[in-house]
């Protein structure tokens, strides 16, 4: 079972800042297996926060008004997110069928949303797993990267997507994250929030989805090390001044037009 959504709970309307306060002063073992080892951080925000509690949750169960459903059953059925985080997400999903050109989308499978465990972002409401999603015209995007592997198309439209998901949050868990996340991509703004913000050479997370971008989506020979070093440097490089990008990757401008160009590519 994916550790990180495969937990779906009731609708909480609830303010619970003094439990959160509570929480945090934790020490990280009280909050179980999820936390150094959930996948979902890189190991700063690990030790940082050990549990969270939402402000608030609301119900959602459209995005970007495609019906939500459960990916292990196929079920249509509601997920709770902090009422901004839903906001986010459908701001992602505008500009996703803009960018795209993949026309509306019809439905969006995932592993869930807000969770009631420690150590990860769902528990705050502001996370969500990406399973599967399908376009008017039939195009499936699949982050079930478990089910098909190295399969070239499946890969573009992955990467595609993945770009478009990290112009909108921060934190865009990929497959090659690690092997909790070979079946969804799992995203957060657990590190910017609601605020603007630019390629982060010295994250991880950052450049493995500069590099798995820049291998399926624009074919340049770039290792998936996470580290920027000078290949995938300068194959980034390459690209932007191809699509005539002049900003830096760091600013949020240049970051943003480096990803449209990733997820609008075909
Ligand atoms: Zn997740």
């Amino acid at each position: 079972m994916d550790r990180c959504g495969a937990r779906i709970t009731l609708t909480r309307m609830t303010t619970r800042r003094a439990l959160l306060l509570g929480a945090a002063a934790l020490p990280l073992a009280a909050c179980g297996r999820f936390g150094s080892q959930s996948g979902d951080f890189d190991a700063p925000r690990e030790e940082r926060v050990a549990c969270r509690t939402p402000e608030a949750l609301t119900s959602f169960a459209t995005l970007g008004g495609a019906p939500l459903r459960y990916e292990i059953t196929g079920t249509e059925q509601s997920f709770n997110a902090d009422p901004r985080f839903v906001d986010q997400l459908e701001a992602w999903a505008a500009d996703w069928v803009a960018v795209s050109g993949l026309g509306p989308l019809t439905a969006v499978s995932t592993y869930g949303a807000h969770v009631d465990k420690c150590g990860s972002w769902h528990a705050a409401g502001r996370a969500f797993d990406f399973g599967v999603l399908t376009h008017a015209d039939g195009t499936q995007v699949s982050c079930r990267y478990d089910t098909w592997g190295e399969d070239a198309p499946r890969l573009a439209l992955y990467w595609r997507l993945a770009a478009s998901l990290a112009k909108h949050f921060n934190y865009t868990l990929t497959y090659r994250y690690n092997e909790q996340h070979h079946n969804h991509i799992h995203i957060d703004n657990g590190v910017s929030g609601y605020d603007t913000f630019g390629f982060n050479e010295g994250s991880r997370t950052h450049v493995l989805l500069v590099q798995g971008v820049l291998r399926w989506v624009f074919g340049r020979d770039v290792p998936a090390d996470g580290g920027f070093g000078q290949s995938t440097r300068d194959a980034a490089r390459a690209v932007q001044q191809e699509y005539g990008i002049t900003q830096r990757l760091a600013s949020t401008e240049g970051w943003g037009a480096f990803l449209d160009a990733a997820a609008g590519a075909t």
